[in-house]
């Protein structure tokens, strides 16, 4: 399979261009064509197996934008810095092709410019738990808006006792949302709460 073939666009084609990508990974041939399609995806993929693109590129590739002053329509929420700025490195690669704003809020690190970017408007939020729902609470953040939303290695933000911050980030999006949600492992019987916030999704394991 080829990047070609996967229904993305000129655009974000150039994207993987510049993210230097020749082929897509397992993940990316099987993510991408369901992502695009808008529908519900549950994935069970670890770091390390290309699932940054397999989001980041059919999302962006048809994302809209929102006003100035408004935002986000998607948001990403991830649970380490680390993983953040690794997602927001992808994102803003891909970005300067689909021209998306995209803010990354940590926490450990000053408000002020984070705020700023957000009176400003965003179209996209890449996001550690804490301090989105600390912006949220401080009504800089607002997620009426948002049409795609990410759980990135949701297990793990389960194990460090994230999920109240992560329902409460959840609760705030519409409900007709587009959800992605990736796992290093799932299990539909233990995961119930995991599976209970997407609609009909697709399986991928890989
Ligand atoms: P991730 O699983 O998203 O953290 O990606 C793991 C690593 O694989 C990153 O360093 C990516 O730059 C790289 N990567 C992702 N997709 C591809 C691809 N299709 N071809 C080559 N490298 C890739």
């Amino acid at each position: 399979a080829t990047f070609d073939e996967s229904g993305l666009s000129a655009t974000a084609l150039a994207a993987v261009y510049d993210l230097g990508y020749e082929e897509p990974t397992p993940i990316q041939q099987q993510a991408i064509p369901v992502v695009l399609e808008g529908r519900d995806l549950i994935a069970a993929a670890k770091t390390g197996t290309g699932k940054t693109a397999a989001f980041a590129l059919p999302t962006m590739d048809k994302l809209p934008y929102a006003g100035k002053g408004e935002g986000p329509v998607m948001v990403i929420v991830t649970p380490t810095r680390e993983l953040a700025m690794q997602i927001s490195e992808v994102c803003e690669t891909i970005a300067k092709r689909t021209n998306h704003r995209v803010v990354t809020l940590l926490g450990g690190v000053s408000y002020t410019p984070q705020i700023k970017k957000l009176r400003s408007g965003c179209d996209i939020i890449i996001a550690t738990p804490g301090r989105l729902l600390d912006l949220m609470r401080q009504h800089e953040a607002d997620l009426d808006l948002v049409q795609v939303l990410v759980l990135d290695e949701a297990d793990r933000m389960l194990d460090m006792g994230f999920w109240p911050q992560v329902s409460e980030i959840v609760d705030a999006t519409p409900s007709e949302r587009q959800t992605l949600l990736f796992s290093a492992t799932i299990d539909r019987s233990q995961d119930k709460v995991m599976f209970s916030l997407l609609n009909h999704p697709e399986i991928i394991e890989i």
